[in-house]
């Protein structure tokens, strides 16, 4: 049998619990899981590319078939180059179903043998995005229940110096 290998694309900025939660899910359904940085140059992230795929490869190095990679461009070109058969993402609530759908179903016209797969993280991380992560570290506040070690060091390196 083929290998069967998923990709999980995101911004990551930075990389929280929350996407650890639903890559640990898929890298147990699929051969291998890509989790890959999507550049896209209409976002000023907070963290360079650098430095997100640094905390990425942090995050996931005790998981044995996830890869880590970047790409530029359409998603569905990526997927194809890497042999995907899957696209996963993840849905924490009603909120996240309109544009995922649309992005889903956008993907599947472009190319049908690759699959959207939605999965939910742990409800404790129902609530958390990226950007709240920022904010409240912006403000001192503690997050560090909801990140990596060094994604925790990092933000107080950027704000708190
Ligand atoms: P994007 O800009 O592609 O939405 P994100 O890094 O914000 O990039 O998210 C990547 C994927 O991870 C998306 O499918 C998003 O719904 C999912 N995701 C983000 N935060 C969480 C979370 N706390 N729990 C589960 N899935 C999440």
């Amino acid at each position: 049998m083929p290998e069967r290998v998923a990709i999980y694309p995101g911004t990551f900025d930075p990389i929280t619990l929350g996407h650890f939660d639903i890559l640990q899910r898929a890298s147990k359904l699929f051969d291998r899981v890509i989790i890959t940085l999507a550049i896209n140059s209409n976002k000023t992230p907070l963290f360079s590319k650098e430095e997100r795929l640094e905390f990425i490869k942090d995050a996931v190095k005790n998981i044995s078939n996830v890869t880590v990679d970047s790409f530029e461009g359409m998603l569905i070109y990526f997927a194809e180059k890497t042999g995907a058969i899957a696209v996963i993402r993840g849905l924490r609530a009603i909120s996240d179903f309109e544009f995922e759908f649309q992005l889903a179903l956008m993907n599947r016209k472009q190319n049908s043998e690759i699959t959207t797969v939605f999965l939910m993280p742990n409800e404790k991380y129902t609530y958390l995005n990226s950007s709240i992560i920022r904010e409240v570290a912006r403000f001192g506040g503690d997050v560090s229940s909801f990140i990596t070690p060094l994604v925790a060091e990092k933000l107080k390196d950027k704000f708190l110096k």
